[in-house]
């Protein structure tokens, strides 16, 4: 985990962080070697399988599937639903 943790720490001061290109770069990425500790993980006996995002925007909700390993991920199954604020609002009414 520390591995991880450092890697993402550095990849946060690109000039791109925080977007989505840069989210997805980071989750593919093998740095600091491709292995047990980089994010997209390989081993021998196991390694990621999938990636999955889920992006909120505006009145939208975007959830995004790639199988496979994310190294190797391509556009990936998509799914849309818009969001109700109205109902989600009267639920947490008094
Ligand atoms: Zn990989």
């Amino acid at each position: 985990m520390r591995i991880r943790r450092e890697v993402a720490v550095n990849a946060s001061g690109e000039s791109d962080a925080g977007t989505l290109a840069w989210l997805r770069r980071l989750h593919r990425s093998h740095d600091p070697e491709e292995g047990p500790f980089s994010i997209c993980m390989h081993r021998e006996d196991a390694c990621s399988v999938s990636m999955t995002e889920v992006t909120l925007v505006n009145e939208k909700a975007e959830l995004t599937y790639h199988a496979g390993l994310p190294c190797q991920a391509s556009d990936g199954l998509n799914l849309s639903l818009p969001i109700k604020r109205k109902t989600y609002l009267r639920r947490l009414a008094p």
